[in-house]
């Protein structure tokens, strides 16, 4: 009798036809083992477990129906097929009607396992890691790796997982990804922290015929299985799988692959429609789940042996090569792909091109947020006489922004208690911004002298300017902290400085730095010598003196769940310097870096949490303060451009050269921004993922402003569109380049 076994490759990404074959060798000494797949490059294929090779064409030129019928012809009425490869056991599954000796799940259960959602997981004690589909738009994706603190892997719809950690690792990844599998059909899921388990399991038209549990011991940096320990799969798992199994009529061999976090809980994270590639790790353990299966399918009894081990290895180990297959040579000594052949060997890529070529595309999602009133902010500005780029300031987006949160504020203050917003000026020193957070009641936040002098010629009184940063005696100027605000040193050094200089001021600030993150400001807390000589230089303070706590961690970089469990430890650090320093905290600044979005609907919303938390903790505590930058003023600037030339590119979108550049956006790569066109009506709409590029006027290769864009097909040299959130460190941090100055 024949076993066929596609996909054999074994290298450190290996797929499950060798160890599946070795398992089956030890369980029938007699059978015939083919080992097939699609490429000479799969190192199986020279294993001598095997007795016959099958090598296919490429799957970019096998005729599929004709091969169809091949597999037919080779099983005949004894044989046996076993796909090693996730996209393979999908196509054979869409075959009607089924052959009954081709063991893969009916195409029903293939979807019911398919990931991200894999919906079976409602029938078993395990959960799905939130996730979100990339057909959404941009603006959701970077709201949700907010969400999850960049803790965030982007996968493709069957094999590769990319870590990201980062808005430019996502759009790097992204097009990778894409690229290789032929699809924008990825999705987004936040990382489970904990230790890798999985089930290996096999069903004969539902009948479940065994299962075990492998923990990960040891992983490849890819993170592939090197090691592992097999044991039962605990009794109410088992029960639960042998129902799926039973629902789903499942055939064929499946492993689950499943993350046990620090409390417990098992999150599923794939469900493969073939066994494992470490599944003679089982056999040893007594598990021989390929030969219980060959068994249920032919009857045939296989040889039963005892348990070697509970845990099993890999080795690496040379072995001739077939004479048959000659090595081929390396194939990208030049290009920069180097190791793509031996990466996907069986030609998993070509195989999702062509199944994806047959599928209706999905159309990608239209953006649905808030959004400036651009009709009304832009009634003023002549759109054909205007010179650009130019960048506008959205008055009555920024105001609304501003009223709406200085209310927030006074909202939670009361009379022992008030919550200051003070305007970051470095973030963005507009004098008509600077102007508005006077206006609202603000208080500003300067971090150099230069910038507490605009603040006066504003109107500031320097009793409202808080001052930070590391370099406070740059271009020093007579400003004495007795007279601000708040002063918060960035360093033990810097304090003394100030008292020999000044004296102590009524309340003594100072930055600190939380343990838990890497940054170069404030005060160090992580080892005991740093925390013991913060509190003696405290103790030394005069004791009518109060104390003034100020941390920053941007939320927008460390995710808002973070954020806020940032601000607890930081309130339990500042109670214990409290108590060893013998001062009490009388303000609290907890700094800036929101993402407006998050500002507004999850930091605003949630402000008494902050001040009734930080009051409970600290008895003695009038100020509250928040040094909101960004989150006021990026959305409220944006970029008018033009277009001088339009590029029609052969079926592949469009490519545009606008007058804007990475000169005026500098922070293009870090967020998304929402670029605006106009209907026929002159309404003014935000575009979507297309096909089309948006280039900048710069002769430099980075003066990209947006890949894959969905431009209005009739877009003209003299169009103008408008780039929003272009302000906050667009604005600040943008320079002149390219102008012949
Ligand atoms: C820059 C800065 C801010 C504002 O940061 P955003 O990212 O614009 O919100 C607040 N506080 C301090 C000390 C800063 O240096």
């Amino acid at each position: 009798m024949k076993v066929l076994l596609s996909g054999v490759h074994s290298g450190p990404n290996p797929s499950p036809g060798f160890g599946t074959a070795r398992s089956l060798r030890c369980a029938y000494p007699d059978l015939t083992l083919v080992a097939v797949d699609y490429s000479r490059r799969s190192s199986g294929l020279h294993a001598n477990v095997f007795d016959e090779i099958w090598v296919q064409r490429s799957w970019t030129e096998l005729n599929l129906e004709l091969y169809r019928q091949q597999i037919s012809d080779a099983l005949g009425s004894e044989g046996i097929w076993l796909s090693g490869l996730d996209l393979e056991a999908i196509w054979l599954s869409q075959s009607t009607p089924s052959n009954k000796r081709i063991l893969v799940p009916p195409a029903s259960a293939l979807r019911a396992t398919r990931k991200p959602a894999i919906e079976v997981h409602n029938d078993l004690p395990v959960h799905v890691p939130p996730f979100i589909e990339t057909a959404e738009p941009d603006w959701s994706l970077h709201a949700f790796c907010r969400r999850f603190g960049w803790h965030i892997w982007l996968k493709g719809p069957y094999y590769e997982a990319r870590r990201i950690g980062s808005w430019i690792d996502f759009e790097e990844a992204r097009e990778e990804l894409a690229e290789t599998w032929g699809t924008e059909e990825l999705f987004l899921q936040s990382h489970i922290a904990g230790y890798e388990e999985c089930i290996a399991f096999c069903a004969f038209e539902g009948e479940l015929l065994d299962a075990v549990y492998m923990t990960k011991r040891d992983v490849t940096n890819e993170g592939k299985t090197w090691a592992g320990k097999i044991s039962e799969v605990p009794a109410e798992l088992y029960s639960a799988v042998k129902k799926v199994a039973l629902d789903l009529r499942w055939s064929g061999g499946a492993e689950i692959e499943c993350v046990r976090d620090w409390s417990g809980k098992l999150w599923v994270i794939d469900w493969n429609p073939r066994f494992p590639a470490w599944i003679h790790g089982a056999t040893i353990a007594g598990h021989n789940l390929p030969a219980y299966l060959v068994a249920a399918v032919s009857g045939m009894k296989p040889v039963q042996r005892p348990q070697e081990s509970n845990e099993f290895t890999r080795v690496v180990i040379e072995i001739p090569t077939n004479k048959l297959l000659p090595l081929m040579t390396l194939e990208e000594s030049a290009a920069s792909a180097f190791g793509w052949f031996s990466k996907h060997p069986s030609g998993m890529p070509q195989l999702a091109k062509r199944l994806h070529s047959q599928k209706e595309r999905r159309p990608m999602m239209a953006y649905e947020g808030e959004l400036p009133d651009l009709e009304t902010e832009l009634h003023d500005v002549s759109l054909t006489a205007v010179s650009t780029p130019q960048r506008v300031l959205l008055k009555k987006h920024a105001k609304t922004l501003f009223q709406r949160s200085a209310e927030a504020a006074r909202s939670v203050s009361n009379s022992g208690l008030t919550v200051h917003l003070a305007y970051s000026i470095k973030t963005d020193p507009n004098p008509d911004l600077v102007m508005l957070a006077l206006e609202t009641g603000m208080l500003a936040e300067a971090i150099s002298l230069a910038e507490i002098h605009m603040a006066r010629t504003v109107g500031f009184d320097l009793a409202k300017v808080v001052y930070n940063g590391p370099a406070k005696t740059w271009r020093a100027g007579t400003t004495t902290p007795q007279d601000l605000k708040m002063v918060f040193c960035d360093s033990l050094e810097e304090l003394t400085l100030l008292e020999q200089t000044f004296g102590w001021p009524q309340t003594v600030g100072i930055r600190l730095r939380p343990p838990s993150v890497i940054s170069r400001f404030g005060i160090r807390l992580d080892q005991p010598k740093y925390y013991s000589n913060l509190v003696k230089t405290l103790q030394a303070i005069p004791s009518d003196r109060t104390l003034g706590i100020h941390f920053h961690i941007a939320s927008s970089a460390i995710g808002t769940a973070n954020w806020w469990s940032l601000f607890d430890s930081m309130l339990t650090w500042a109670k214990q310097i409290e108590q060893h320093s013998e001062h009490y905290v009388s303000c609290l600044d907890v700094g800036g870096g929101w993402f407006p979005d998050d500002w507004a609907e999850m930091l605003l919303p949630d402000l008494s949490r902050i001040s009734v938390s930080a009051s409970r903790s600290l008895p003695k505590l009038s100020d509250i303060i928040l040094e909101p930058g960004k989150a006021l003023t990026q959305s409220s600037s944006a970029l008018i451009t033009k277009v001088l030339e339009v590029r029609m590119m052969h079926d592949e979108g469009k490519e545009i050269v606008v007058d804007a550049a990475v000169s005026d956006l500098p922070q293009m790569r870090f967020y998304p921004h929402r670029l605006f066109a106009r209907n026929g009506a002159n309404n003014w709409f935000v575009l979507g993922r297309g096909e089309d590029r948006v280039l900048g006027r710069i002769c430099m290769e980075s003066d990209v402003i947006v890949n894959r864009i969905s431009l209005p097909s009739d877009i003209a040299v003299g169009d103008i569109l408008i780039i929003g959130d272009a302000g906050a460190y667009d604005r600040s941090m943008s320079y002149d380049f390219g102008r012949g100055e």
